[in-house]
């Protein structure tokens, strides 16, 4: 099966009792018992729900994964991972990742006595010089955010396989439809199902997919015991939405180059960041692993400061600023003063995160209203 027809049907099918083409919202706690421990796969809604099923077997699909797992939030999927490992393990992670990670690595999992050690990995030396004997897991995140930097996914997961590390890709950025992480040598692949997948901005939510066997077995324990599962309703929107994942990111990503082409010859702006462009220091790696390259952009302003920055924000109308990404609507944020601002200044910058930095997620709305949009507010 082709994607677009995988985004519809992977592991679907009509509901057995009614013969219902979506999965019903199974909205209970508990399901009935013939005799103890006899049931029809399903005892306590913490451990599975009919409708989850559905979502996790269509994610599953997407990633071409044997396995897929449903949570509470993206962060949620990511902490299950975390807690597969034990204090003394070393992880080795992008430097340029999402900040809701970097806590979650350094104020939780830092103090229980996981190791980490932070490498820019567009560059596999260091990815080479941080390994040890004690590393389990290479931790990638790509396309990074903001500055849409594309980290080599499969040179990362052979480079994880040849010293016994499994490899995870935080694939929330790109979507499925863009890239599929298993199918280039990762191990493992995780989603914030709040962006592309959901893609409404009405829900909050997480996946992990994978074809390891023994790993999967640790997450399904950790859904059972940990319990940062999602609710009925919340997976049946997330379904509902991946069933239009394939045209909306077609649109959006047009809409993207629509955008980042106008940006890239307006005087006042300093420099677009889009691996799409053929400057993009890593474009042709880009060009080779995603299917295209995806809608999101971030550009600087001549004029690099966090008010100058913030007064184009103010005055855009139909980009609403807001911190979250993927959704049909166009989102607009200044990664320096709110998502990043907890980063020392000199830090951000040396980074490349600079003061007027504004980071764009473009929705499906018409793209000569976008760039009319952002042509009206360069000028307040
Ligand atoms: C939003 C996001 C997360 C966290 O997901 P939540 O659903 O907000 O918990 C993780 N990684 C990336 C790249 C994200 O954009």
């Amino acid at each position: 099966m082709k994607f677009n027809t995988k985004a519809i049907h992977a592991g679907q099918k009509p509901e057995e009792s009614s013969g219902a083409v979506m999965p019903p919202i199974f909205q209970t706690s508990t399901y009935a018992q013939e005799a103890p421990n006899v049931n029809r796969g399903y005892d306590y809604a913490r451990v599975g729900n009919p409708t989850r099923t559905a979502l996790e077997r269509l994610i599953a699909g997407l990633e071409d994964a044997k396995y897929c797992a449903c949570f509470s939030s993206g962060v949620g999927a990511i902490d299950a991972i975390m807690k597969t490992l034990k204090p003394g393990d070393h992880v080795i992670s992008t430097n340029d990742l999402y900040g809701g990670t970097y806590r979650l690595f350094t104020q939780v999992f830092e103090p229980y006595g996981i190791e980490f050690s932070f490498v820019n990995m567009t560059r596999l030396e260091e990815v080479e010089g941080a390994i040890q004997p004690n590393t389990k897991l290479i931790w990638i995140e790509t396309p990074t955010n903001p500055l849409l930097r594309i980290i080599d996914i499969k040179a990362v997961a052979s480079f994880a396989k040849n010293h016994g590390a499994l490899s995870a890709v935080d694939n929330t950025f790109a979507s499925p439809y863009l890239q599929q992480p298993l199918n280039l040598g990762a191990d493992i692949v995780m989603h914030s199902t709040t962006k592309y997948l959901g893609g409404h901005s009405d829900v909050i939510g997480g996946a992990v997919a994978s074809s390891n066997e023994e790993f999967m077995e640790k997450i399904r324990f950790q859904v059972k015991t940990t319990g940062a599962v999602p609710g009925p309703m919340d997976c049946y929107l997330t379904l509902r939405g991946i069933k239009t994942l394939h045209i909306r990111m077609d649109r959006s990503v047009e809409n993207t180059k629509k955008v980042v082409q106008f940006l890239n010859n307006h005087p006042d702006v300093d420099h677009v960041y889009y691996p799409g462009l053929p400057d993009h220091p890593q474009h042709e790696l880009a060009t080779r692993q995603m299917k295209d390259y995806g809608a999101m952009l971030s550009f600087g302003l001549k004029d690099d400061t966090i008010e100058k920055a913030t007064r184009v924000m103010a005055a855009t109308k139909i980009f609403t600023l807001a911190e979250s990404l993927g959704g049909v609507e166009s989102l607009i944020s200044n990664p320096a003063s709110m998502t990043h601002g907890s980063i020392p200044k000199e830090v951000r910058e040396k980074a490349g995160l600079t003061d007027s930095l504004i980071r764009v997620s473009v929705g499906i709305e018409d793209e000569e209203d976008l760039v009319a949009d952002l042509d009206q507010a360069l000028t307040k």
